[in-house]
């Protein structure tokens, strides 16, 4: 069970994490990008963090939806409006919730995905955020349905998520900045499904 105590903390340790893998996001942008994923993103959870005290007795929903309208309005680029997304819808279907169960977890990931395809109008295969996030929910769900702890489930949902990410390095970018370079995009890996699979990292590293 993850109470909203423990959401807060997780976003803390998020913005850790984006702070820390920020000069490195930042690389994986300038080879196929513009170079500034990393600098869009900590300034992002940044703002998220000094946010933190003013919804700490907040509901998730409340939580998460805070979280998605400060990255909107402060990463700018495509990975702001996405992120923002996903976490404004993920809140609006955990409203007045004060805990999460595995299926909450789901339910959040499910919406967050479709949030980001509306928006993005992306699919799996483009070398995007999507080739992490969506197998790593998959493995969620599976290790999930067949009984596993959600400490292992999120073990096996980051295993996934980096998989994803070496995926993204054999595909061309059909979306977004890196689709410019067609072919010469091959080779490299996403940026934003690094920053994908980083939460993932955060959210195993916290349920341990
Ligand atoms: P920008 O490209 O505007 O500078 P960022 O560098 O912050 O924005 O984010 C780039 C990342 O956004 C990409 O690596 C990719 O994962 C993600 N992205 C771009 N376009 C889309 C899209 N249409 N759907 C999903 N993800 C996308
Ligand atoms: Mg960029
Ligand atoms: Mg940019």
């Amino acid at each position: 069970m993850i109470d909203h105590k423990k959401v807060l903390e997780i976003i803390e340790k998020i913005a850790e994490k984006i702070h820390e893998n920020r000069q490195f996001l930042t690389d994986l942008d300038a080879a196929i990008g513009d170079g500034d994923h990393g600098i869009n993103l900590d300034r992002g959870f940044q703002a998220v963090v000094e946010k933190l005290p003013t919804i700490k007795d907040k509901d998730i929903g409340s939580i998460l939806k805070t979280v998605g309208m400060t990255l909107v309005s402060t990463v700018g680029g495509a990975s702001g409006p996405l992120y923002g997304t996903a976490f404004m819808k993920a809140g609006a279907v955990m409203s007045g919730k004060m805990e999460l169960n595995g299926s909450d977890i789901l339910t959040i990931f499910e919406e967050a995905i479709k949030g980001i395809q509306v928006r993005g109008k992306a699919n799996r295969g483009e070398k995007t955020m999507l080739d992490a996030i969506e197998p790593a929910y998959e493995a969620l769900r599976r290790e999930l349905e067949k009984g596993s702890t959600l400490k292992d489930a999120l073990s096996q949902a980051e295993n996934a998520a980096k998989e994803g990410v070496e995926y993204t390095k054999t595909i061309i970018a059909t979306k977004g900045r890196a689709s410019y370079l067609g072919e010469r995009s091959i080779g490299h890996q996403d940026p934003g499904a690094t920053s994908s699979m980083l939460i993932f990292t955060v959210l195993k590293e916290s349920c341990e």
